[in-house]
């Protein structure tokens, strides 16, 4: 019988969700839900000196968010937990230890002042930062290089020390990735990595290669930043006995720079003024507030759609997918392995198209707290809706609904008269006067009954009503945008409407 399919995401809380790493989140989302299997949140919190208060609940909110709630973790709970890797410290030591009776791995006693000084002496021009691999093994004070007794002396008497891994010196390994197809490294290129610290929290190489054991994960999707460790896990799992259930591994292509030149940091959003973050983070230490894509206006529809798209299409032209579609169409096999630049004109072209797509009943609390924090009072909900869905189309933030649609609520404050001011004449103002005493006669009030009897009246005075319509859209919005002037007038209703043209000629 097949395995149940498990993936994981496992985040180190450590600051703000990268679109990066949410990406990785849809992709094992995907993955999992099209297989019928279970997505796993672990949080790989081994490094304490990197460990972020609230950056794991903020994960978990960003998930929350975007929509792909894990099966099981921290917050949710499973079979296979705990989630958290600190609160797994205990389970550690024990694979660590057998690594060293099996000869896979060592004791090293090497004091930061010791590894220093092997830094000092086997630095090469070519090689400035020499690492602790098998050229230097034999130098260093660790469990290859001191006798039996010697090491047993230093271990009864409690000398702090750390547990590496024995690289072997001249061995190929290989794996099949799921993108990239087979991949192969030399071993002797690779350093002899810290396994266990010091204080007995594993590193994230033991860690990550126990916990997708017992968590049972069959697929691990990452990005391809992890592709150097992988020699080193592939190593793990074998000299652990687990070959066999190794996890199918899938290292995601980067989200590039807009011009494709390295790997999209925060700092290139700050620099060129776009989001990078899925949500707001404000970093505990420092304070400093990143703004993320939700609260620039985002739709999560359109975020986690435009992600999809940041490393894989469907093979036709189709832009726009819901969650659903995605878990549908998504495949391994079309992820490219070529790094995806990212375009914010084009993450603001999916939230364009979002926005209309979807309802406006979808967003209006969002809207509505958009607006209101702008100090407009909000009464009549349906009056919302209606405004709302007037002016949708022109909106390509959330946040623009607040110009966008700011005149459907309150009376414009400044009107733009510089334009209407050249073209200005006596029969204009008394078409005007005659028009609102018009409007304020009738029996009901439709925009197109207005519109209809607006430019009957122009007729009869012998204006063009091209003329009269751009003044009375400054009248009414306050300047030259907006929606269809007459649809204005039906919503803001009657009185509204007189009250803005009566309050226009007023000051012109
Ligand atoms: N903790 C690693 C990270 O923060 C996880 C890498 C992996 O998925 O194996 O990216």
């Amino acid at each position: 019988m097949a395995k149940k399919v498990r993936v994981r995401f496992a985040p180190s809380p450590t600051g703000g969700l990268h679109l990066g790493g949410v990406r990785t989140v849809l992709y094992n989302y995907l993955f999992a839900r099209q297989q019928g299997g279970d997505f796993v949140l672990r949080i790989e919190d081994t490094d304490q000196s990197r460990f972020v208060p609230g950056a794991e609940e903020y994960i978990i909110n960003c998930l929350t968010w975007c929509g792909l709630k894990p099966d099981e973790g921290p917050h949710v709970g499973g079979e296979y937990g705990p989630y958290r890797q600190s609160e797994r410290k205990s389970i550690y030591r024990q694979y660590a230890e057998h690594l060293v009776q099996t000869g896979h791995a060592y004791y090293a006693f090497d004091r930061p002042e010791e590894l220093e000084s092997m830094r000092e002496r086997f630095k090469t021009p070519e090689n400035p930062s020499p690492q602790y691999d098998h050229k230097v093994r034999l130098e260093m004070r660790n469990s290859c290089s001191l006798t039996f007794e010697e090491t047993e002396t230093l271990l009864e008497d409690g000398v702090p020390h750390v547990i590496r891994i024995r690289m072997p010196e001249n061995e190929t390994v290989s794996f099949t990735d799921m993108i990239r197809g087979e991949v192969s490294f030399h071993t002797g290129l690779v350093d002899d990595k810290v396994l266990l610290k010091a204080d007995g929290m594993p590193t994230y190489h033991l860690a990550v290669v126990v916990d997708d054991y017992l968590m049972k994960i069959t697929h691990a999707f990452r990005g391809e930043e992890w592709l150097p460790s992988a020699p080193v896990h592939v190593l793990l799992w074998k000299y652990l006995g687990w070959e066999s259930d190794m996890p199918q591994w899938a290292h995601l292509p980067l989200i590039l720079k807009p011009d494709g030149n390295g790997k999209l940091s925060k700092r290139d959003g700050d620099r060129l003024g776009f989001p990078v973050f899925a949500m707001n983070w404000k970093d505990p230490k420092t304070n400093d507030l990143t703004t993320g894509f939700r609260e620039l206006g985002f739709l999560p529809e359109a975020f986690v759609n435009l992600l999809a798209m940041l490393g894989w299409n469907d093979g036709t032209a189709q832009e726009l997918f819901t969650l659903e579609e995605l878990v549908e169409k998504f495949s391994i096999d079309r992820v490219h392995k070529g790094g995806a630049k990212f375009d914010y004109e084009k993450a603001k072209w999916f939230n364009h198209e979002w926005i209309k797509k979807l309802p406006v009943a979808h967003y209006r609390d969002q809207v509505k707290t958009i607006l209101e924090s702008k100090g407009i009072v909000i009464t009549d909900e349906a009056f919302l809706d209606k405004a709302l869905h007037m002016v949708k189309d022109r909106c390509t933030l959330l946040t623009d609904f607040y110009e966008q649609s700011k005149f459907l609520f309150e009376t414009p404050q400044q009107l733009d008269l510089e334009a209407v001011k050249p073209k200005w004449n006596a029969d204009k103002k008394a078409f005007f006067e005659a028009a609102a005493s018009a409007m304020m006669a009738s029996a009901d009030w439709k925009g197109a009954d207005q519109e209809a009897a607006f430019k009957a009246l122009a007729t009869e005075k012998n204006i063009k009503p091209g003329e009269l319509m751009m003044p009375l859209r400054i009248m009414l919005v306050g300047g030259k945008f907006g929606p269809g002037v007459f649809d204005i007038a039906e919503l803001i209703g009657k009185e509204e409407t007189v009250k803005r043209i009566h309050a226009a000629l007023q000051q012109l």
